[in-house]
Protein backbone atom coordinates (compact mmCIF):
# COMPACT_ATOMS: atom_id res chain seq x y z
CA UNK A 1 0.00 0.00 0.00
CA UNK A 2 1.42 3.41 -1.04
CA UNK A 3 1.72 5.76 1.99
CA UNK A 4 -0.75 8.71 1.58
CA UNK A 5 1.99 10.96 1.25
CA UNK A 6 3.33 8.93 -1.98
CA UNK A 7 0.41 10.37 -4.20
CA UNK A 8 1.95 14.23 -3.69
CA UNK A 9 4.56 14.28 -6.43
CA UNK A 10 1.63 13.25 -8.90
CA UNK A 11 -0.18 15.77 -7.68
CA UNK A 12 2.82 18.59 -8.21
CA UNK A 13 3.05 16.96 -11.73
CA UNK A 14 -0.66 17.84 -12.57
CA UNK A 15 -0.59 20.92 -10.94
CA UNK A 16 2.62 22.05 -13.32
CA UNK A 17 0.49 21.41 -16.13
CA UNK A 18 -1.50 23.55 -15.43
CA UNK A 19 0.13 26.47 -15.01
CA UNK A 20 2.37 28.20 -16.22
CA UNK A 21 6.39 27.15 -16.20
CA UNK A 22 7.35 30.26 -14.28
CA UNK A 23 4.28 30.60 -11.96
CA UNK A 24 4.60 27.32 -10.64
CA UNK A 25 8.43 27.13 -9.81
CA UNK A 26 7.69 31.11 -8.11
CA UNK A 27 4.45 29.97 -5.83
CA UNK A 28 5.23 25.81 -5.69
CA UNK A 29 8.58 25.36 -5.22
CA UNK A 30 8.41 25.21 -1.52
CA UNK A 31 4.59 23.69 -0.72
CA UNK A 32 4.55 20.23 0.44
CA UNK A 33 2.14 17.96 1.28
CA UNK A 34 1.85 18.16 5.52
CA UNK A 35 -0.99 15.61 6.41
CA UNK A 36 -4.47 14.68 5.87
CA UNK A 37 -7.17 15.04 8.30
CA UNK A 38 -11.01 14.70 8.93
CA UNK A 39 -10.77 10.92 8.21
CA UNK A 40 -9.06 11.92 4.26
CA UNK A 41 -11.69 14.89 3.76
CA UNK A 42 -9.05 17.22 4.16
CA UNK A 43 -5.88 18.04 3.00
CA UNK A 44 -3.28 20.29 4.58
CA UNK A 45 -0.14 21.45 2.59
CA UNK A 46 2.67 23.21 3.95
CA UNK A 47 3.94 26.55 2.48
CA UNK A 48 6.71 29.12 3.40
CA UNK A 49 4.83 31.91 5.04
CA UNK A 50 1.76 33.75 5.39
CA UNK A 51 1.94 35.71 2.26
CA UNK A 52 2.51 32.27 0.15
CA UNK A 53 -0.83 30.78 1.36
CA UNK A 54 -2.72 34.37 0.88
CA UNK A 55 -1.46 34.17 -2.57
CA UNK A 56 -1.68 30.85 -3.54
CA UNK A 57 -4.94 30.25 -2.08
CA UNK A 58 -6.92 33.48 -4.03
CA UNK A 59 -4.93 32.64 -7.05
CA UNK A 60 -4.05 29.10 -7.76
CA UNK A 61 -7.01 27.96 -5.31
CA UNK A 62 -9.28 26.35 -8.46
CA UNK A 63 -6.18 24.59 -10.02
CA UNK A 64 -4.56 23.15 -6.70
CA UNK A 65 -7.86 21.74 -5.92
CA UNK A 66 -8.51 20.14 -9.31
CA UNK A 67 -5.08 18.64 -8.60
CA UNK A 68 -5.65 17.32 -5.27
CA UNK A 69 -8.98 15.40 -5.83
CA UNK A 70 -7.38 13.67 -9.25
CA UNK A 71 -5.16 11.59 -6.56
CA UNK A 72 -6.77 12.35 -3.62
CA UNK A 73 -10.69 11.64 -4.34
CA UNK A 74 -12.16 12.15 -1.05
CA UNK A 75 -10.58 14.75 -0.34
CA UNK A 76 -13.37 18.16 -0.37
CA UNK A 77 -10.98 20.94 0.73
CA UNK A 78 -7.44 22.10 1.13
CA UNK A 79 -5.93 23.78 4.32
CA UNK A 80 -2.42 25.31 4.62
CA UNK A 81 0.20 24.66 7.16
CA UNK A 82 2.88 27.11 7.73
CA UNK A 83 5.74 26.22 7.87
CA UNK A 84 9.69 28.48 7.72
CA UNK A 85 12.10 26.95 4.90
CA UNK A 86 16.04 26.87 5.35
CA UNK A 87 17.42 29.74 4.22
CA UNK A 88 19.29 28.49 1.37
CA UNK A 89 15.75 27.76 -0.42
CA UNK A 90 14.08 30.56 0.69
CA UNK A 91 16.74 32.45 -1.38
CA UNK A 92 16.04 30.38 -4.32
CA UNK A 93 12.44 30.82 -4.72
CA UNK A 94 12.92 34.97 -4.13
CA UNK A 95 14.75 34.77 -7.52
CA UNK A 96 12.68 32.35 -9.44
CA UNK A 97 10.01 35.03 -8.75
CA UNK A 98 11.79 37.79 -9.96
CA UNK A 99 13.97 36.55 -12.80
CA UNK A 100 11.02 34.73 -14.42
CA UNK A 101 9.12 36.66 -16.74
CA UNK A 102 5.44 35.74 -16.13
CA UNK A 103 4.48 35.50 -19.53
CA UNK A 104 3.99 32.59 -21.52
CA UNK A 105 7.05 33.32 -24.22
CA UNK A 106 9.84 31.89 -22.26
CA UNK A 107 13.52 31.68 -23.49
CA UNK A 108 16.44 30.70 -22.67
CA UNK A 109 18.57 33.61 -20.76
CA UNK A 110 22.00 33.92 -21.34
CA UNK A 111 23.25 34.90 -18.13
CA UNK A 112 26.68 37.02 -18.80
CA UNK A 113 29.53 35.31 -17.60
CA UNK A 114 31.04 38.16 -15.43
CA UNK A 115 33.08 37.33 -12.50
CA UNK A 116 33.96 40.52 -11.83
CA UNK A 117 30.65 41.85 -11.71
CA UNK A 118 29.68 43.08 -8.21
CA UNK A 119 26.82 40.98 -6.50
CA UNK A 120 23.16 41.91 -7.20
CA UNK A 121 21.62 44.01 -4.86
CA UNK A 122 18.75 41.92 -4.00
CA UNK A 123 18.06 38.58 -5.01
CA UNK A 124 15.02 39.61 -6.59
CA UNK A 125 16.29 42.33 -8.97
CA UNK A 126 18.56 40.68 -11.24
CA UNK A 127 21.78 41.71 -12.54
CA UNK A 128 22.43 44.73 -13.98
CA UNK A 129 23.94 42.87 -16.81
CA UNK A 130 20.89 41.36 -17.49
CA UNK A 131 18.70 43.18 -19.44
CA UNK A 132 16.13 40.31 -19.84
CA UNK A 133 15.92 40.59 -23.98
CA UNK A 134 14.74 37.39 -25.89
CA UNK A 135 17.29 38.43 -28.61
CA UNK A 136 15.05 36.48 -30.86
CA UNK A 137 12.71 39.74 -31.47
CA UNK A 138 14.44 42.00 -34.03
CA UNK A 139 13.79 44.79 -36.06
CA UNK A 140 15.15 42.99 -39.24
CA UNK A 141 12.70 40.40 -38.70
CA UNK A 142 9.69 42.65 -37.91
CA UNK A 143 7.73 42.61 -41.23
CA UNK A 144 6.53 46.25 -41.53
CA UNK A 145 2.63 46.08 -42.98
CA UNK A 146 0.48 49.08 -43.29
CA UNK A 147 -1.35 48.28 -40.05
CA UNK A 148 1.97 48.61 -37.72
CA UNK A 149 4.05 50.98 -39.97
CA UNK A 150 3.76 54.00 -37.45
CA UNK A 151 4.45 52.17 -34.52
CA UNK A 152 7.91 50.20 -36.26
CA UNK A 153 9.15 53.73 -37.51
CA UNK A 154 8.81 55.46 -33.81
CA UNK A 155 10.20 52.34 -32.57
CA UNK A 156 13.48 52.90 -34.78
CA UNK A 157 13.71 56.28 -34.65
CA UNK A 158 13.34 56.21 -30.83
CA UNK A 159 16.87 54.07 -30.44
CA UNK A 160 18.00 56.92 -32.89
CA UNK A 161 17.16 59.52 -30.57
CA UNK A 162 16.90 58.16 -26.82
CA UNK A 163 15.33 59.72 -24.50
CA UNK A 164 13.83 62.82 -26.26
CA UNK A 165 11.97 62.53 -29.44
CA UNK A 166 9.24 60.14 -27.96
CA UNK A 167 8.85 59.85 -24.39
CA UNK A 168 7.26 57.85 -23.56
CA UNK A 169 6.66 56.04 -26.11
CA UNK A 170 3.26 53.89 -25.55
CA UNK A 171 2.73 50.71 -27.83
CA UNK A 172 -0.61 49.35 -27.62
CA UNK A 173 -3.11 47.05 -29.70
CA UNK A 174 -4.78 43.59 -29.39
CA UNK A 175 -2.70 40.32 -28.38
CA UNK A 176 -0.32 38.48 -30.77
CA UNK A 177 0.16 42.01 -33.20
CA UNK A 178 3.26 42.70 -32.49
CA UNK A 179 3.88 44.91 -29.42
CA UNK A 180 6.33 42.66 -27.39
CA UNK A 181 8.37 41.96 -30.54
CA UNK A 182 8.74 45.67 -30.93
CA UNK A 183 9.36 46.36 -27.42
CA UNK A 184 12.23 43.77 -27.28
CA UNK A 185 13.56 45.32 -30.62
CA UNK A 186 14.24 48.34 -29.68
CA UNK A 187 16.22 46.83 -26.41
CA UNK A 188 17.91 44.88 -28.82
CA UNK A 189 18.73 47.17 -31.04
CA UNK A 190 19.91 49.68 -28.56
CA UNK A 191 22.16 46.90 -26.45
CA UNK A 192 24.13 46.62 -30.50
CA UNK A 193 24.68 50.23 -30.97
CA UNK A 194 25.00 51.49 -27.27
CA UNK A 195 26.63 48.52 -24.99
CA UNK A 196 27.20 50.36 -22.24
CA UNK A 197 23.62 51.57 -21.79
CA UNK A 198 21.34 50.07 -18.84
CA UNK A 199 18.82 48.60 -20.47
CA UNK A 200 15.49 46.79 -19.28
CA UNK A 201 12.90 44.62 -20.45
CA UNK A 202 10.48 43.56 -17.56
CA UNK A 203 6.66 42.27 -18.03
CA UNK A 204 4.38 44.57 -15.74
CA UNK A 205 3.89 41.28 -13.88
CA UNK A 206 7.62 40.52 -12.86
CA UNK A 207 7.93 44.48 -11.88
CA UNK A 208 4.48 43.86 -9.46
CA UNK A 209 6.29 41.05 -7.86
CA UNK A 210 9.60 42.55 -7.23
CA UNK A 211 7.82 45.69 -5.50
CA UNK A 212 5.96 43.59 -3.31
CA UNK A 213 9.29 41.79 -2.35
CA UNK A 214 10.80 44.99 -1.84
CA UNK A 215 8.07 45.84 0.54
CA UNK A 216 8.11 42.40 2.46
CA UNK A 217 11.95 43.38 2.64
CA UNK A 218 11.54 46.81 3.45
CA UNK A 219 13.95 47.48 0.60
CA UNK A 220 12.11 49.65 -1.34
CA UNK A 221 14.85 52.84 -1.55
CA UNK A 222 17.18 49.53 -3.01
CA UNK A 223 14.19 49.14 -5.53
CA UNK A 224 13.49 52.52 -6.55
CA UNK A 225 17.31 53.00 -6.53
CA UNK A 226 17.52 49.77 -8.98
CA UNK A 227 14.63 51.43 -11.17
CA UNK A 228 16.54 55.00 -11.38
CA UNK A 229 19.56 53.69 -12.92
CA UNK A 230 18.18 52.19 -15.83
CA UNK A 231 18.41 53.93 -19.45
CA UNK A 232 15.81 52.18 -21.52
CA UNK A 233 13.28 51.21 -19.59
CA UNK A 234 11.00 48.38 -21.05
CA UNK A 235 7.38 47.68 -19.63
CA UNK A 236 5.60 45.23 -21.24
CA UNK A 237 1.64 45.08 -20.54
CA UNK A 238 1.40 47.68 -18.32
CA UNK A 239 -2.31 47.38 -18.26
CA UNK A 240 -1.55 44.43 -15.14
CA UNK A 241 -0.60 47.64 -13.07
CA UNK A 242 -4.54 48.09 -13.34
CA UNK A 243 -5.77 48.56 -9.45
CA UNK A 244 -2.60 47.89 -8.39
CA UNK A 245 -2.14 51.38 -6.07
CA UNK A 246 1.30 50.90 -4.45
CA UNK A 247 2.90 49.55 -8.09
CA UNK A 248 1.27 52.25 -9.51
CA UNK A 249 2.62 54.96 -7.09
CA UNK A 250 6.17 53.68 -6.86
CA UNK A 251 6.04 53.70 -11.04
CA UNK A 252 5.19 57.21 -11.11
CA UNK A 253 8.18 57.93 -8.83
CA UNK A 254 10.58 55.96 -11.37
CA UNK A 255 8.59 57.60 -14.03
CA UNK A 256 9.03 60.79 -13.43
CA UNK A 257 12.33 60.71 -11.69
CA UNK A 258 14.46 59.14 -15.78
CA UNK A 259 12.03 61.15 -17.86
CA UNK A 260 13.21 64.60 -15.93
CA UNK A 261 16.62 62.70 -16.97
CA UNK A 262 15.77 62.16 -20.56
CA UNK A 263 16.08 58.72 -20.09
CA UNK A 264 13.85 56.41 -22.15
CA UNK A 265 10.73 54.96 -21.34
CA UNK A 266 8.96 52.51 -23.70
CA UNK A 267 5.35 51.10 -22.61
CA UNK A 268 3.29 48.35 -24.07
CA UNK A 269 -0.66 47.85 -23.48
CA UNK A 270 -3.57 46.14 -24.61
CA UNK A 271 -5.59 49.73 -24.53
CA UNK A 272 -4.71 53.28 -25.02
CA UNK A 273 -3.97 55.12 -21.96
CA UNK A 274 -7.53 56.68 -21.18
CA UNK A 275 -9.56 52.97 -21.72
CA UNK A 276 -7.05 51.81 -18.89
CA UNK A 277 -9.67 51.29 -15.81
CA UNK A 278 -8.19 51.48 -12.62
CA UNK A 279 -5.26 53.29 -13.70
CA UNK A 280 -5.33 56.69 -12.13
CA UNK A 281 -5.61 60.23 -14.01
CA UNK A 282 -2.45 61.60 -12.84
CA UNK A 283 -0.80 58.47 -14.86
CA UNK A 284 -2.62 58.24 -17.61
CA UNK A 285 -2.10 61.74 -18.31
CA UNK A 286 1.77 60.75 -18.35
CA UNK A 287 1.32 58.03 -20.78
CA UNK A 288 -0.24 60.34 -23.11
CA UNK A 289 2.23 62.95 -22.75
CA UNK A 290 5.06 61.23 -25.13
CA UNK A 291 3.96 59.20 -28.54
CA UNK A 292 1.16 56.74 -28.06
CA UNK A 293 0.94 54.75 -31.60
CA UNK A 294 -1.72 51.74 -31.83
CA UNK A 295 -1.23 48.75 -34.07
CA UNK A 296 -4.12 47.59 -36.00
CA UNK A 297 -4.98 43.84 -37.39
CA UNK A 298 -3.52 43.33 -40.67
CA UNK A 299 -5.05 43.14 -43.88
CA UNK A 300 -5.14 40.09 -46.37
CA UNK A 301 -2.64 41.88 -47.82
CA UNK A 302 -0.40 42.31 -44.99
CA UNK A 303 -0.88 38.58 -43.67
CA UNK A 304 0.35 37.50 -46.79
CA UNK A 305 3.75 39.80 -46.94
CA UNK A 306 4.05 38.29 -43.04
CA UNK A 307 3.07 34.94 -44.26
CA UNK A 308 5.92 35.15 -47.23
CA UNK A 309 9.03 36.86 -45.04
CA UNK A 310 7.74 33.63 -42.63
CA UNK A 311 7.95 30.89 -45.18
CA UNK A 312 11.36 32.04 -46.33
CA UNK A 313 12.91 32.63 -43.04
CA UNK A 314 11.35 28.70 -42.14
CA UNK A 315 12.45 27.46 -45.35
CA UNK A 316 9.41 26.03 -46.13
CA UNK A 317 8.01 25.26 -49.47
CA UNK A 318 4.41 26.03 -49.33
CA UNK A 319 2.43 26.45 -53.18
CA UNK A 320 1.20 30.40 -53.13
CA UNK A 321 -2.85 28.87 -53.42
CA UNK A 322 -2.39 27.53 -49.45
CA UNK A 323 -0.61 30.70 -48.12
CA UNK A 324 -2.91 32.82 -49.84
CA UNK A 325 -5.72 30.46 -47.83
CA UNK A 326 -3.81 30.53 -44.90
CA UNK A 327 -3.86 34.37 -44.81
CA UNK A 328 -7.50 34.57 -46.04
CA UNK A 329 -9.01 32.31 -43.10
CA UNK A 330 -6.63 33.58 -40.35
CA UNK A 331 -7.28 37.08 -39.94
CA UNK A 332 -7.17 37.90 -36.56
CA UNK A 333 -3.40 37.94 -35.27
CA UNK A 334 0.08 37.35 -36.29
CA UNK A 335 0.67 34.54 -33.56
CA UNK A 336 -1.70 32.87 -35.09
CA UNK A 337 -0.47 32.97 -38.57
CA UNK A 338 3.06 31.71 -36.75
CA UNK A 339 0.85 28.52 -35.21
CA UNK A 340 -0.38 27.51 -38.91
CA UNK A 341 3.17 27.79 -39.96
CA UNK A 342 4.89 26.27 -37.07
CA UNK A 343 2.12 23.08 -37.12
CA UNK A 344 2.65 23.04 -40.87
CA UNK A 345 6.51 22.86 -40.26
CA UNK A 346 5.76 19.68 -37.76
CA UNK A 347 3.67 17.82 -39.80
CA UNK A 348 6.06 17.70 -42.79
CA UNK A 349 8.80 17.17 -40.42
CA UNK A 350 6.55 14.29 -38.64
CA UNK A 351 5.73 12.71 -42.13
CA UNK A 352 8.25 13.91 -45.01
CA UNK A 353 7.07 11.17 -46.62
CA UNK A 354 3.87 11.99 -46.58
CA UNK A 355 2.22 14.78 -49.39
CA UNK A 356 0.80 18.01 -47.46
CA UNK A 357 -2.32 18.73 -49.15
CA UNK A 358 -5.27 20.27 -49.08
CA UNK A 359 -6.96 18.07 -46.49
CA UNK A 360 -4.04 18.71 -44.10
CA UNK A 361 -4.09 22.20 -44.38
CA UNK A 362 -7.92 22.38 -43.80
CA UNK A 363 -7.78 20.30 -40.55
CA UNK A 364 -5.12 22.69 -39.41
CA UNK A 365 -7.24 26.02 -40.22
CA UNK A 366 -10.26 24.07 -38.80
CA UNK A 367 -8.46 24.51 -35.22
CA UNK A 368 -8.38 28.26 -35.72
CA UNK A 369 -12.29 29.11 -36.40
CA UNK A 370 -12.96 32.57 -34.50
CA UNK A 371 -14.08 32.12 -31.12
CA UNK A 372 -13.97 36.00 -30.64
CA UNK A 373 -17.37 37.18 -29.50
CA UNK A 374 -18.68 40.01 -30.97
CA UNK A 375 -21.01 42.94 -29.06
CA UNK A 376 -24.22 42.08 -31.13
CA UNK A 377 -23.62 38.42 -31.05
CA UNK A 378 -25.50 36.80 -28.34
CA UNK A 379 -23.18 33.62 -26.49
CA UNK A 380 -24.96 30.76 -26.84
CA UNK A 381 -26.16 28.20 -24.24
CA UNK A 382 -25.79 31.03 -22.00
CA UNK A 383 -27.74 30.51 -18.21
CA UNK A 384 -28.35 33.28 -15.59
CA UNK A 385 -26.52 32.31 -12.89
CA UNK A 386 -22.88 32.22 -15.14
CA UNK A 387 -23.82 35.88 -16.36
CA UNK A 388 -24.17 36.86 -12.65
CA UNK A 389 -20.84 35.12 -11.52
CA UNK A 390 -18.84 36.58 -14.61
CA UNK A 391 -20.35 40.44 -13.11
CA UNK A 392 -19.73 40.26 -10.09
CA UNK A 393 -16.08 39.01 -10.21
CA UNK A 394 -15.64 41.72 -12.65
CA UNK A 395 -16.73 44.55 -10.44
CA UNK A 396 -15.86 42.55 -7.56
CA UNK A 397 -18.99 42.16 -5.25
CA UNK A 398 -21.10 39.40 -4.49
CA UNK A 399 -24.07 38.31 -5.37
CA UNK A 400 -26.31 39.44 -2.94
CA UNK A 401 -25.08 43.06 -3.48
CA UNK A 402 -27.35 43.07 -7.43
CA UNK A 403 -30.50 41.31 -6.70
CA UNK A 404 -30.66 43.12 -3.08
CA UNK A 405 -30.97 47.03 -2.85
CA UNK A 406 -27.65 48.57 -2.92
CA UNK A 407 -27.68 51.87 -4.56
CA UNK A 408 -23.97 51.68 -4.30
CA UNK A 409 -22.60 53.38 -7.28
CA UNK A 410 -20.59 50.47 -8.66
CA UNK A 411 -23.27 47.69 -7.91
CA UNK A 412 -25.90 50.29 -9.64
CA UNK A 413 -23.85 49.83 -12.68
CA UNK A 414 -22.96 45.66 -12.09
CA UNK A 415 -26.81 45.55 -12.31
CA UNK A 416 -27.72 47.29 -14.66
CA UNK A 417 -24.97 45.33 -17.08
CA UNK A 418 -26.70 42.50 -15.64
CA UNK A 419 -30.04 43.50 -17.01
CA UNK A 420 -28.59 44.22 -20.38
CA UNK A 421 -27.11 40.59 -20.33
CA UNK A 422 -30.60 39.07 -19.36
CA UNK A 423 -32.87 41.20 -22.17
CA UNK A 424 -29.94 40.87 -24.74
CA UNK A 425 -28.20 37.54 -24.28
CA UNK A 426 -30.40 35.53 -22.43
CA UNK A 427 -33.71 37.22 -24.46
CA UNK A 428 -35.86 37.45 -21.19
CA UNK A 429 -38.74 39.93 -20.78
CA UNK A 430 -38.58 42.79 -18.81
CA UNK A 431 -40.67 41.53 -15.99
CA UNK A 432 -39.12 38.15 -15.93
CA UNK A 433 -35.82 39.64 -15.23
CA UNK A 434 -37.71 42.49 -13.04
CA UNK A 435 -38.95 39.31 -11.05
CA UNK A 436 -35.25 37.18 -10.97
CA UNK A 437 -34.16 40.95 -9.03
CA UNK A 438 -35.80 40.66 -6.25
CA UNK A 439 -39.24 41.70 -7.65
CA UNK A 440 -38.03 45.02 -9.28
CA UNK A 441 -40.47 47.06 -11.63
CA UNK A 442 -40.46 45.94 -15.42
CA UNK A 443 -39.74 49.70 -15.86
CA UNK A 444 -36.75 50.10 -13.78
CA UNK A 445 -34.96 47.26 -15.96
CA UNK A 446 -36.15 48.45 -18.74
CA UNK A 447 -34.42 52.07 -17.64
CA UNK A 448 -31.28 49.88 -16.75
CA UNK A 449 -31.02 48.09 -19.97
CA UNK A 450 -31.29 50.85 -22.28
CA UNK A 451 -28.88 53.08 -20.48
CA UNK A 452 -26.32 50.22 -20.96
CA UNK A 453 -27.25 50.16 -24.74
CA UNK A 454 -26.25 53.68 -25.02
CA UNK A 455 -23.34 53.64 -22.93
CA UNK A 456 -21.90 51.24 -25.41
CA UNK A 457 -21.75 53.60 -27.53
CA UNK A 458 -20.10 56.44 -26.19
CA UNK A 459 -18.42 55.03 -22.89
CA UNK A 460 -15.25 53.08 -24.24
CA UNK A 461 -15.04 51.78 -20.09
CA UNK A 462 -18.56 50.64 -20.14
CA UNK A 463 -17.93 48.43 -23.27
CA UNK A 464 -14.85 47.27 -21.98
CA UNK A 465 -16.45 45.83 -19.31
CA UNK A 466 -19.11 44.11 -20.85
CA UNK A 467 -16.50 42.47 -23.60
CA UNK A 468 -15.07 41.30 -20.83
CA UNK A 469 -17.70 39.44 -19.32
CA UNK A 470 -18.89 38.37 -22.40
CA UNK A 471 -15.04 37.19 -23.29
CA UNK A 472 -15.27 35.23 -19.58
CA UNK A 473 -18.48 34.12 -20.58
CA UNK A 474 -17.39 32.52 -24.15
CA UNK A 475 -14.49 30.77 -22.51
CA UNK A 476 -11.91 33.06 -24.44
P1 LIG B 1 1.76 41.05 -28.57
O1 LIG B 1 2.86 41.40 -27.62
O2 LIG B 1 1.17 42.23 -29.25
O3 LIG B 1 0.72 40.16 -27.99
P2 LIG B 1 3.87 39.62 -29.89
O4 LIG B 1 4.89 40.69 -30.04
O5 LIG B 1 4.11 38.61 -28.84
O6 LIG B 1 2.42 40.22 -29.75
O7 LIG B 1 3.70 38.90 -31.32
C1 LIG B 1 3.19 37.59 -31.45
C2 LIG B 1 4.05 36.82 -32.40
O8 LIG B 1 3.92 37.35 -33.69
C3 LIG B 1 5.53 36.92 -32.04
O9 LIG B 1 6.14 35.68 -32.26
C4 LIG B 1 6.07 37.96 -33.00
O10 LIG B 1 7.40 37.71 -33.35
C5 LIG B 1 5.16 37.79 -34.20
N1 LIG B 1 4.93 39.06 -34.90
C6 LIG B 1 4.01 40.00 -34.61
N2 LIG B 1 4.05 40.99 -35.52
C7 LIG B 1 5.01 40.67 -36.39
C8 LIG B 1 5.54 41.31 -37.55
N3 LIG B 1 5.05 42.47 -37.99
N4 LIG B 1 6.54 40.69 -38.20
C9 LIG B 1 7.02 39.53 -37.77
N5 LIG B 1 6.58 38.88 -36.71
C10 LIG B 1 5.59 39.43 -36.00
MG1 LIG C 1 3.03 40.83 -25.59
Amino acid sequence: MPALKDYWPLVMEDLKGRLSASNFKAWFSLVDFAEIQESGRKLVISVPSDFHKKYIDSKFRKEIFASVVKYYPQVIHVGYKIVKPAETKNQEIQQALSLEPLSDDSFEKQPIDNASEPEPISSYLPKKSLNNLNPKYTFENFVVTRNNELAANVAMAVVEDMGKLYNPLFIHSKVGLGKTHLLEAIGNKTVEKRPTFNVKYIPAETFINQWIMSLQRKETDKFRDYYNSIDLLLIDDIQFFTGKESTQEIFFHIFNYLHQNNKQIVLTSDKPPQELIGIPERLVSRFNSGMVVDITKPELEDRLSILQDKIARMQLIIDDKKVFKIAEKISTNVRDLEGVLNKIQARIKLMPHLDFDDRDLDSILSSYCNHEPTLDEPIKGLNPEAVLQAICRIFSIQKQDIIGNSREKNVALARQIAFWFYKHELDLSYPVIGRLFGGRNHTTVMHGHNKIEELLKTNPKIKDKVMMAKKMLAGS
